[in-house]
């Protein structure tokens, strides 16, 4: 384990020995100092840019001919992009769908895995969950005649605690839970669950199991076929840096695609070898893709190619998640030295229950800290009442930004 100074000389010594250090300039830096929100939307790929500008040419001199024009044809873009998010995900590609927003595709895969029946209906969730995450479940239980009340059920932290125990999710799965919704990772405590334990807790009550990695994918190893996750659901535009409001994906294991899930169909879910035979019943694809419903958006998915190239170029993902704990690792040591009368970190502090965010609660004027942090040209962000989300990303974030944040933070104090 190395010794961290907190000093810049050190700092710099470790951008020095970053294997990672030249992806940087791949991204545009905004014009904060130090940004540290790629949890929330991750900064643009460099060559964003140049891939949406091939659509629109395409578009502009060929009209209509650009879906079948080329070896770079729009009907077959997609599958390019599913091979490299199945590499980061741990799945396979047929098991990969890029379709729709991330809330979007939670309902329309929970039409196939959330089947309530009167002796089993409710859906285990954590505390804290994502609003929508938690929309989106209240509103299915209703659809489905049964009340939010009795059918939602959240896990919580130990009194004095922040975070959940693993022993304590597994507890709650019981004969009564017809799905269990986790994230990969808490968007506010920043903790990383143990989804392949909790997978197998679930399949063992008979329970589906599927996770929303919004903050998990890019972020923290993941094994989605190998741990038997039944489903999940993401959006690419926080660690993936796909863009604002970028096009999302999914996973469903190749275990589910035999089983005649209820779905909602569109013609984009049918075998692509048939769909223009334009016939009145469906001929659906197997795999994920059949989960897909309209034509997809190419101009969205043209700023997917240009983040996932960048991913492309990261032969060994090992690599990012040794900086992401190096880097998340300092960030932990330089808040401890500003003491602990001023801020507590609620994200677990062991490196395989988190991923780069830490979350740091201010115990005394939290809301006038973080403006002083915002006026200084740090991006970070707020949750309330007290949280400050910081998320230093190993694809363009330097040793030396996380001391001088810390300098900052420490100046803000005063
Ligand atoms: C970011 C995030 C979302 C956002 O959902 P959209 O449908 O893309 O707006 C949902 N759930 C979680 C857990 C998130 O972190």
């Amino acid at each position: 384990m190395i010794e961290f100074e907190r000093s810049l000389e050190f700092a710099k010594e470790l951008d020095l020995a970053d294997p990672l250090a030249k992806f940087r300039a791949m991204f545009h830096y905004p014009n904060s100092i130090i940004y540290f929100c790629g949890n929330s939307l991750g900064l643009q790929p460099k060559t964003a840019r140049t891939e949406i500008d091939r659509i629109l040419k395409t578009w502009e001199e060929i009209g209509v001919e650009g879906w079948f024009h080329g070896s770079k044809n729009w009907f077959s873009y997609s599958d390019d992009l599913v091979n490299s998010l199945a590499r980061i995900i741990g799945a396979h590609p047929e098991e990969v769908s890029i379709m729709n927003s991330l809330t979007v595709n939670l309902h329309l895969l929970l039409v196939s895995f959330y089947r309530p029946t009167s002796d089993r209906h409710r859906i285990l969730i954590e505390e804290h969950a994502f609003p929508s995450d938690q929309y989106a479940l209240k509103s299915q239980i209703r659809f489905h005649g049964y009340d939010v009340n009795d059918s939602l059920l959240e896990v919580k932290a130990r009194a004095g605690e922040h975070t959940l125990r693993t022993e304590d999710i597994i507890e709650a799965i019981d004969e009564s839970i017809a799905l269990v919704l986790f994230s990969g990772i808490n968007y506010l405590t920043g903790q990383a669950f143990d989804m392949e334990a909790i997978t197998k807790a679930a399949h063992a009550k008979g329970a589906a199991v599927g996770f929303d990695l919004a903050h998990a994918v890019g972020n923290i190893p993941l094994e989605l076929h190998d741990w038997n996750v039944d489903f999940a659901v993401w959006c690419n535009y926080k660690y993936l840096n796909a863009g604002p409001g970028g096009i999302s994906a999914c996973f469903i294991h190749k275990n589910n695609f035999e089983k005649d899930l209820p779905r909602f169909d569109g013609w984009w879910g049918g075998e692509r070898e048939t769909m223009f035979l334009m016939e009145p019943n469906i001929n659906p694809a197997l795999g994920a893709s059949g989960w897909q419903i309209s034509t997809h958006p190419v101009l969205l998915l043209a700023s997917l190619k240009a983040a996932l190239d960048v991913w492309d170029k990261l032969e060994d993902l090992s690599l990012f998640y040794k900086k992401r704990d190096l880097l998340t690792g300092y960030l932990e040591f330089l808040i401890k030295e500003l003491g602990p009368e001023n801020y507590e970190i609620i994200t677990p502090s062991k490196a395989n229950e988190r991923g780069c965010q830490l979350s740091i609660r201010t115990l005394k004027n939290g809301k006038k800290l973080f403006n002083t942090l915002i006026d200084r040209g740090v991006t970070v962000d707020w949750r309330e009442p007290d949280i400050i989300r910081v998320a230093p990303n190993p694809l363009y974030n330097t040793f030396e930004e996380v001391f001088l944040f810390a300098e900052i933070l420490a100046e803000a104090v005063q």
